[in-house]
Order: C-alpha cells, then sequence, then structure tokens
C-alpha cells in the first residue's frame, strides 16, 4: 500500500473508532517544527494507533520516536500500524501508564498529547529526560473551546474539573522561569515550551 493512502486509512479507523488523533492542522504544524528544528529524537507520551508517531518519522528518515501508551486495544493497533509502515526499528512502543515509565534518554522534543488532567505531571516527570534548548509541544489546550468558556457555565462537573486542570497547566507553563512558552490557536490549541 502506498505511504498517503495508509496514512487515510488510518485516519478512518480513528474517525470510526473514536480515537482522538491529532487534528490536520496541529500535525502540519508539528511536522514543520520536527523539520525547522531538525529534530531526531522525539518522546510521545499518548500513542494511540500510532498516527502522529508514524507521521513524525515521516519527515525524515534519521528520526527516532519512543510513544507510551496504556490502553493496550490502542497500544496492539499501534503495532500493527508499525509494523505495516515497516517501522519497527524507529518507533519505540511502550504499552504502560506514562507516569510508571521511567526513562534515562535524552529527548530533542517531546510531544505531550494524552490525559490532559496530568499534563503538569507528564511534564515534571519527563523534564530530565529533555536536553537543553529541546521543546515540549503539548496538545489539546483549548480543550476544544472550552477553556474560553467561563467555567460557571459548563454544566458538566468533570468538564469543569477538566478545564480547571489545563488552566492550571497553562499558568503552570507562563510561570515556570526555565522554558519560554508559546500558546497557539492550531489545531486544538498547541503550547510550544523551549528549554532555556
Ligand atoms: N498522539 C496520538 C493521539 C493520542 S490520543 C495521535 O495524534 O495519533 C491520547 C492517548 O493517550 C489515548 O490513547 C490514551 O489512552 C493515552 N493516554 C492517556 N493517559 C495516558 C497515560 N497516563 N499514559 C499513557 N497513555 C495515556
Ligand atoms: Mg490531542
Amino acid at each position: 500500500m502506498k505511504k498517503n493512502q495508509f496514512i487515510l486509512q488510518m485516519k478512518e479507523y480513528a474517525e470510526e473508532n473514536h480515537v482522538p488523533i491529532m487534528t490536520d492542522d496541529g500535525l502540519h504544524y508539528l511536522l514543520q517544527y520536527i523539520k525547522k528544528h531538525h529534530v531526531k529524537k522525539i518522546l510521545e507520551i499518548g500513542t494511540a494507533i500510532g498516527y502522529s508517531a508514524i507521521c513524525m518519522c515521516g519527515v525524515s528518515d534519521d528520526i527516532e520516536v519512543t510513544t507510551i501508551e496504556r490502553d493496550e486495544p490502542r497500544y496492539l493497533e499501534a503495532v500493527l500500524n508499525v509494523e505495516q509502515a515497516e517501522l519497527e526499528d524507529r518507533i519505540h512502543l511502550i504499552f504502560q501508564d506514562a507516569l510508571e515509565v521511567e526513562l534515562d534518554d535524552t529527548f530533542d522534543l517531546i510531544f505531550i498529547d494524552a490525559a490532559k488532567a496530568q499534563n503538569i505531571k507528564f511534564f515534571e516527570r519527563f523534564e530530565k529526560n529533555l536536553r537543553q534548548g529541546g521543546t515540549f509541544i503539548t496538545d489539546n489546550m483549548d480543550f476544544h473551546g472550552m477553556v474560553q468558556v467561563d467555567e460557571d457555565k459548563i454544566e458538566s462537573r468533570n468538564v469543569r474539573q477538566l478545564v480547571h486542570k489545563v488552566k492550571n497547566y497553562i499558568a503552570f507553563l507562563q510561570e515556570n522561569k526555565n522554558y519560554d512558552t508559546q500558546f497557539l490557536s492550531i489545531g486544538d490549541g498547541l503550547a510550544v515550551s523551549v528549554k532555556k
């Protein structure tokens, strides 16, 4: 199967099975960033079915991705997709809760795209694995526009708490003097935090 056709097939699968893969414009930004900054070693929190990991590897043949997923059916689907893309030697899939994973490697880019409520924990856990001058990119900073909505107007308690957590993470990044963070309204909202 041709590469583009396979990417489209993964997108269709994601849509049919309600897998929240990156939007086209968010992914486009991420891939451009990788290209522009010659990113080679990437850590991804939240593999889902391997769609974004496979796309990131497509930027250049010398890119390696380590990616973590805690959901077994998704992890197994990712294993199949990575095999089909013939990227087993460049994509390292870890089936575990990211908050229990210990890594020694150093990465150029850490892409956080998992449970929104835990972003601060992911950031703090993997900070030691990001090289100086490296970048954290966090997805879903707008939470489908919910971050803009007045918290009192959100009826679901669950959603309200999640919005609160996303706002805490925004404040955490803004106050973090070790990083320069930019917030971009691309896709579902991205935070780009460069380690000084
Ligand atoms: N990056 C993927 C989409 C990821 S969706 C893409 O664009 O193709 C978010 C995924 O993060 C889900 O599959 C969810 O199971 C996983 N996830 C959430 N919290 C996690 C955690 N603590 N550890 C590992 N995976 C987690
Ligand atoms: Mg996302």
